[in-house]
């Protein structure tokens, strides 16, 4: 018998959790997304690679990597500077974890999340409305007790739930925890490059695609490139779009720390430095960096573990309540993973017990995605010292190791051998 009953929520921000935190609850209940900027709002063009516990996840939700131009990440390769290759591995994650990583552009999987939010709910066979998506007004005040928001053009809105979705530099997580968390630079840059197959044949000349690119030879690897001098500086590649395009992760020490290169994802990179940073890397790799047409800058921050990620009835998801590094791939995996637990607010919720569900959900993911911190963290101090990587540090197994928040709940409940009631 289908429960007429709907919670009233809210979300604030379309990012890759805002959206993943739609799609989950659109199915069951009302949905509103409110959204500072337009509906361009992506995270930029260059890639993302989705984990095998983000993966799973997304099936579920009905994605369709197909749509989103998914590659399938099956290895892994290290090279020096020069071009030698000094590693090549199979990873087979699909047999131990239940699938495999995906390289996508990061714009497609967004567009993606987009479909999933607010597409007909036929076209997706479930049941619900489509998500209602509210562009150009941010929230601007929060009560997370009464679940009432304040928007930009002066409104306020009421829900029964209020999702906080607003990245790293979230306006609203002191609202929840208090003062006093703000994410730190770790002193580490990314240069953001995506580089069509197109433009960088053109780029290359007489000279052929590098084997960790050219299809033939690639074998739907993501490689790492090394400095191999003992200066924290490699670039990762892993291919997008149906192997049309290239993600080239640029990672180096931070040279000139700017605002804009902290605070916003579309911070153009110069390319005039990029190019001067990896200046003694081999001749293809520099053609194929000349040859992008956007190069995005960031400083990696990442944000100490809060003491909560739920006030009354509003709840943290994504980068407010986690930034990490991508030093191991998983800041929109635990995003994604974040929008799942919303799945405990099941058909019928009434309002007077979402704090309670909200702070359920809080307490499987708050310490995993702890933990995935940690390992994170592990991974970046190691390469900052600018020591190449060993099987400990590229230890992905806890992170790949995650089947939900019902699975979780199950499991933590066999490990307390049945008594856990929470
Ligand atoms: C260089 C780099 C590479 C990465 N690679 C990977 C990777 O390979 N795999 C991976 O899993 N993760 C990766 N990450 C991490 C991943 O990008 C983030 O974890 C993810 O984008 C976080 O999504 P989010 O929705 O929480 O935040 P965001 O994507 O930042 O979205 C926040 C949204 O909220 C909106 N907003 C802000 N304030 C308000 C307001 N007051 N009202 C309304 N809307 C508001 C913003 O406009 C924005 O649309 C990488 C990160 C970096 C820096």
């Amino acid at each position: 018998m289908v429960n007429e009953k709907r919670l009233k929520a809210i979300i604030a921000g379309s990012g890759l959790a805002g959206l993943s935190a739609a799609r989950i609850l659109r199915e069951h209940h009302d949905v509103t997304v409110y959204e500072r900027g337009g509906p361009d709002a992506a995270t930029g063009g260059q890639g993302i690679m989705l984990a095998p516990n983000g993966v799973k996840i997304l099936n579920s939700m009905g994605y369709d990597p197909h749509r989103a131009g998914a590659v399938p990440i099956l290895g892994f390769r290290m090279y020096d500077q020069k071009g030698n290759m000094l590693q090549d591995q199979d990873m087979d994650l699909k047999p131990k974890y239940g699938a495999d990583c995906l390289g996508q552009k990061r714009s497609d999987f967004r567009d993606e999340l987009m479909r999933l939010a607010t597409a007909p709910s036929a076209e997706l066979g479930i049941g619900g409305e489509p998500t209602k998506m509210v562009f150009n007004n941010a929230v601007v005040e929060l009560d997370p007790d009464q679940g009432v928001v304040t928007l930009e053009d002066g409104s306020t809105a009421t829900a029964d739930v209020v999702i906080i979705a607003d990245g790293v530099h979230s306006r609203f997580r002191t609202t929840i925890v208090g003062a006093g968390h703000e994410a730190k630079k770790t002193g580490m840059t990314c240069y953001r490059v995506a580089v069509s197959t197109e433009d960088a044949k053109k780029a290359l000349g007489d000279l052929p695609l590098p084997d960790w690119w050219d299809p033939a030879t690639c074998n739907n690897r993501s490689s790492m490139i090394f400095a191999g001098d003992g200066s924290p500086r490699f670039i990762v590649t892993y291919p997008l779009r149906h192997q049309t395009y290239f993600n080239l992760s640029c990672i180096l020490q931070t040279q000139n720390s700017s605002k804009s290169a902290t605070e916003s994802w579309h911070a153009e990179g110069d390319r005039g430095k990029l190019l001067e940073a990896f200046g003694d890397f081999n001749e293809p790799l520099k053609r194929i960096l000349g040859a992008a047409t956007e190069i995005k800058v960031w400083e990696l921050q990442d944000l100490d573990p809060l003491p909560s990620w739920v006030r009354g009835r509003a709840m943290l998801i994504g980068d407010a309540a986690h930034a990490m590094t991508p030093m191991h791939g998983q800041g929109a995996n635990m995003s994604v993973e974040d929008a799942e637990s919303l799945r405990l607010l099941a058909p019928g919720t009434s309002r007077a017990d979402v704090p309670r569900l909200l702070r359920l959900a809080e307490s499987v993911r708050r310490p995993r995605a702890k933990r995935v911190l940690e390992d994170t963290r592990k991974a970046h101090f190691e390469f900052k010292q600018g020591v190449q990587m060993d099987d400990e540090t590229m230890d992905f197994d806890f992170g790949f190791r995650y089947d939900g928040v019902f699975e979780a709940l199950r499991e933590r409940e066999r490990e307390s051998g049945g008594g856990d009631r929470r």
